[in-house]
């Protein structure tokens, strides 16, 4: 049998503000899990919301931080420099967008500029029409997709976050996003931080990842972790599920090329 690969790609560091531990105690943690390709992904710098990400004067800092660990554990793991970077048209920046990284998720945490993931304006949700908001949400993930600007979908639906769910079908919802997607070549990620939210699910659902499957559309493993306890979440359940589905390869980056390697 081959030898699997464990990878976990999308992580983030203290230089978000809203993330904890050092950068050597996440690869410790990583390393200890058997992981073997681990990514940092931290939100990237954006003129918008700057208290939640990454400065622009810290992109060097954040390189070096990674290239660090990149060095000194290069015989127990290998690792990963990327960005999550924010789908906000008029606040994307060619400093990231061209920066020379291993890959760039891109996520849509905003619907215009309101931040509907975050539970401090969650009482926006209570002002306008659930199935609305959702159409809104893929339209965005649409657009991100047909940029070309990205290799990863992050989160893909991130949208179910607090559990207000459409009267709409989410497979008809998320269909043409899901096939532009496909289009743009881009690797759909399994994240398990939304189990640790109140949807308490995968993104994304079974369902989705289903129709993603049918479109041959790859995927890669990520927990999203905000602190070190977080890495490799409910990493069994993820690709037990993407299994299930009919996965057996997950894609890596480097340089921005990708790999496919059996999980
Ligand atoms: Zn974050
Ligand atoms: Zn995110």
């Amino acid at each position: 049998m081959n030898k699997r690969t464990r990878i976990d790609l999308h992580n983030h560091t203290t230089r978000c503000n809203h993330a904890e531990g050092t950068v050597d105690e996440y690869i410790q943690k990583a390393i200890k899990l058997g992981i073997d390709i681990y990514g940092f992904s931290e939100h990237a710098p954006m003129d918008f919301d700057p208290h939640y990400r990454l400065s622009f004067k810290e992109m060097v800092a954040y390189r070096d931080d990674v290239l660090y660990v990149k060095e000194k554990y290069k015989n127990e793991i290998k690792i990963l420099l990327g960005y999550e970077v924010d789908w906000l048209p008029g606040h994307m920046d060619d400093r990231v967008l061209k920066a020379d990284v291993d890959y760039l998720i891109g996520s849509v945490h905003f619907i215009d500029k309101w931040s509907f993931d975050n539970p401090e304006f969650i009482g926006e949700w209570k002002d306008k029409d659930i199935d609305e908001i959702w159409k809104a949400y893929f339209e965005a993930t649409q657009a991100m997709a047909k940029s070309g600007k990205f290799d990863i979908i992050g989160h893909l639906d991130l949208i179910k976050i607090f559990k207000f769910m459409p009267k709409q079908d989410v497979r008809s919802l998320a269909k043409n996003a899901l096939q532009s997607i496909k289009r743009s070549n881009m690797v759909l990620e399994v994240n398990t931080a939304g189990l640790r939210k109140p949807i308490g699910e995968l993104y994304p659902s079974r369902e989705l990842l289903g129709e993603a499957y049918a479109l041959d559309i790859p995927i890669t493993f990520s927990s999203d972790a905000h602190a070190v306890e977080q890495i490799g979440f409910s990493y069994d359940l993820a690709t037990s599920l993407a299994k299930e589905v009919g996965y057996t390869k997950a894609a890596t980056f480097e340089g921005r090329d990708r790999q496919l390697v059996t999980f």
